[in-house]
């Protein structure tokens, strides 16, 4: 069985740690390779490798820098299938969703390669007689990020681009349960020019990340995945002096208007709810419907178009399904396991996925698509995040209950609503409490340009991920306010300075 090492100094190395991990393909449930968790000092040979790197990387003018991404941009595309395919084996996804993720990603590194523009800073001439002010944004040092296994090439993506254009180094730890890929693209990287020890990946659990929080060296850490992961990197890395932005989870909700046109909800809604198996913090997994009638009109659209759902192998298929499977057998069994909840608490089952196989693929973590109707805020298949192919309908009176619904709710990622009413929908953009709002748009994703980021306890710290957010999140500003007196040299004041 082949065994995943680290990258590090501009190559994959071979761990000498005692620990590792399996990682499947989970179509088949078959085991593919096998992860080193880095150790504690591996981990500490990274951040080494990054502080080292950021003497020279740091001096390389923005607009080097900037063609390291363009050549990166170029190697991405070069090897846009290999990489898609990658994705799609060890997480699950089909291959199109995979092409999309790597697309996506690949539209933050076209962003980074913009960075003699982002960087320029402000400038004001005469804030005071003779004196003008200016800002520098310079990098951080060694930043690093820690990544969910959802996304495995795009998250690392909305990170390191920009981190790296903007002068700093980075570690990397990606998800344990599909490393593979970011390793292909660490190796682009050099391919594209990057100095060794710019970019480093340590895979590994707890104990690489805690390291990357206390050391002393890394000056920004980036997380994506679990609320209760965040908290803690948000908590711990604050702690200990860091600059931290930490992502967590989500339950997003739809609110489907009786104005909205119904075969326009269900074809946004059937990719929102089932895409990547529900397996994305955008994903839509509750449909909040204003009056019954929108709701049985809904119910009965979605039933037939479940029916005729493909559900497979995320390659090597004929016809490529809409969905995969989930990605290891423990998260299928936990989303099994919420549908049993939603029964036991008396939600209303319209088409069960927990007893769900896929002829030739039978060890492979299917759970089919899956419908509730009569969900109510306190079941737990609508408190928490079950992060699978799980759909809740949950029915309101009035457009005010559907948003007292969602601004009550522990998350607040993404939402959406489809009405054909201006009114309403310029209410619900303006008094909804969640970070990324939809008008007739299933998943509202920033591009790359704008900055992706929930509230509330789908987000720690006050900076998102890429656009501006990220600029300033890896770099500090420094200004400078200068004067070239010729021979006014005033007397000495010990007052507040104030400019004439
Ligand atoms: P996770 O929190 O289990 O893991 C994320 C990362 O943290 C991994 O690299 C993992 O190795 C590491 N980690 C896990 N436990 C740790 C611990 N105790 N101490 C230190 N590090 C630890 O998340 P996941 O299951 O990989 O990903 C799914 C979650 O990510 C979902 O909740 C989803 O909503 C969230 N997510 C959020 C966004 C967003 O933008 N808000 C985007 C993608 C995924």
């Amino acid at each position: 069985m082949n065994k995943l090492g680290n990258f590090i100094n501009g190559k994959q190395v071979p761990s000498h740690s005692e620990r590792s991990s399996a990682v499947y393909n989970p179509a088949t449930g078959q085991q593919s390779l096998e992860v080193s968790l880095a150790s504690a000092d591996e981990t500490r040979d990274a951040i080494s490798a990054a502080h080292k790197a950021f003497l020279t990387w740091s001096q390389v003018t923005p607009l080097r820098r900037a063609h390291v991404m363009f050549r990166f941009k170029v190697m991405l595309e070069a090897n846009f299938d290999k990489l898609a395919e990658a994705i799609s084996l060890e997480h699950g996804k089909v291959l199109s969703d995979a092409k999309g993720e790597l697309t996506r990603g690949i539209e933050v590194v076209e962003f980074a390669c913009g960075i003699p523009h982002l960087l320029k800073g402000e400038h004001s001439q005469n804030v005071g007689r003779g004196v003008d002010s200016f800002s520098l944004m310079q990098p951080l040092g060694v930043c690093a990020g820690i990544s969910p296994f959802n996304f495995p090439v795009m998250v690392p993506m909305w990170m390191f681009p920009i981190a790296i254009a903007c002068g700093n180094t980075f570690v990397m730890k990606p998800s344990e349960k599909d490393p593979s890929v970011i390793m292909m693209v660490a190796e682009l990287l050099t391919q594209a020019g990057l100095p060794d020890g710019v970019f480093n990946i340590v895979n590994g659990d707890k104990e690489a990340v805690d390291i990357l929080l206390s050391d002393a060296r890394v000056q920004a850490v980036s997380f994506v995945g679990s609320t209760p992961i965040a908290e803690y990197i948000y908590a711990t890395g604050s702690k200990n002096g860091k600059r931290v932005q930490a992502l967590g989870g989500a339950k997003n909700h739809m609110v489907v208007m009786p104005d909205a046109d119904t075969e326009q909800v269900v074809s946004a809604l059937m990719g929102a709810a089932y895409g990547s198996a529900g397996e994305r913090c955008m994903a839509i997994s509750v449909a909040v419907c204003v009056g019954d009638e929108s709701a049985e009109k809904l119910i009965s659209h979605l039933k037939q178009e479940i029916a005729a759902m493909r559900v497979g192998p995320g390659t090597g298929f004929k016809e490529e399904p809409h969905m995969g499977p989930l990605v290891s057998k423990e998260h299928a069994q936990k989303v099994r396991s919420y549908i049993d909840a939603g029964v036991a608490q008396g939600a209303s089952l319209l088409i069960d996925g927990r007893d769900f196989t896929v002829t030739g693929n039978e060890q492979g973590y299917f759970v089919g698509p899956t419908l509730f109707d009569q969900v109510k805020p306190g079941m737990r298949i609508y408190d928490e995040e079950i992060f699978g192919p799980v759909l809740s309908i949950v029915r309101v009176g009035s457009f005010e209950e559907a948003l007292n619904l969602i601004n009550a709710h522990e998350y607040g990622n993404g939402t959406t609503i489809f009405t054909t009413s201006g009114e309403y929908a310029r209410a619900f953009s303006d008094e909804v409490q969640v970070g990324m709002v939809g008008i007739n748009v299933p998943i509202p994703v920033p591009m790359a340009f704008h900055s992706f980021g929930g509230w509330k306890r789908s987000v720690f710290g006050p900076l998102n991920m890429h656009g501006q957010d990220g600029v300033r999140f890896y770099t500090r500003m420094k200004t400078v306010t200068a004067r070239w007196p010729k021979n006014d040299i005033s007397s000495h004041s010990f007052s507040m300075p104030t400019m004439k």
